[in-house]
């Protein structure tokens, strides 16, 4: 689902004035630091993907849940199949959450998303929130804005500008998460 990392598509970083809220724990951060680090540590380095689960309640999106799918991975690309989105979605639901944001890690510094970014993702639902996060994840993914951070509305991704990122996601030290891997062996090519 996320190929061809090597022609981007710049585009407007746009700045809404929504009152959503992201809530994030910072156990979500560690557990996608540790799974995109995992993926870096291959050599050469691989990107590394991971689902983000959680829930709405009005304008408060709290995330709960990391799923590290089985993917298929290189240096510059990594996808996951129709059955690994099957077994993501699953867990999602016996979990009780849906899916919020898709993670996703990049070679270098460039943290747009790439063509494929935009044509391959598997859940283009409306609020999906998508994290690039650069370097292969070996400097960790924060500050968030040093991330790309995209958003799916209105049929398309654009990327939030680094004042909203800050305004509008919080990460929180006092929250439990779950982490489940549903990765049975690397793929790597
Ligand atoms: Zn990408």
């Amino acid at each position: 689902m996320i190929k061809k990392i090597f022609s981007f598509v710049r585009k407007s970083q746009r700045s809404s004035k929504d009152k959503i809220t992201y809530i994030i724990p910072r156990s979500v951060i560690c557990d996608t630091e540790r799974v995109l680090s995992e993926y870096a540590k291959i050599k050469p380095s691989n990107e590394g993907f991971v689902y983000w689960g959680g829930i709405i309640d009005g304008t408060i999106i709290s995330i709960s849940l990391v799923i590290a799918p089985e993917t298929e991975s290189s240096y510059g690309r990594v996808s996951t199949s129709n059955r690994s989105n099957f077994d993501v979605v699953k867990t999602l639901s016996a979990n009780k959450v849906i899916e919020i944001a898709q993670v996703h890690s990049h070679p270098s510094d460039l943290v747009d998303h790439s063509e494929g970014d935009d044509e391959w993702a598997s859940f283009k639902i409306e609020g999906l929130v998508s994290i690039v996060v650069p370097q292969y994840c070996k400097k960790g993914m924060l500050p968030l804005t040093d991330c790309g951070i995209h958003i799916y509305t209105n049929g398309d991704f654009i990327r939030l500008s680094k004042k909203y990122v800050t305004e509008h996601f919080k990460i929180i030290n006092d929250s439990k998460s779950g982490f489940i891997d549903l990765r049975r062996t690397f793929h790597v090519r």
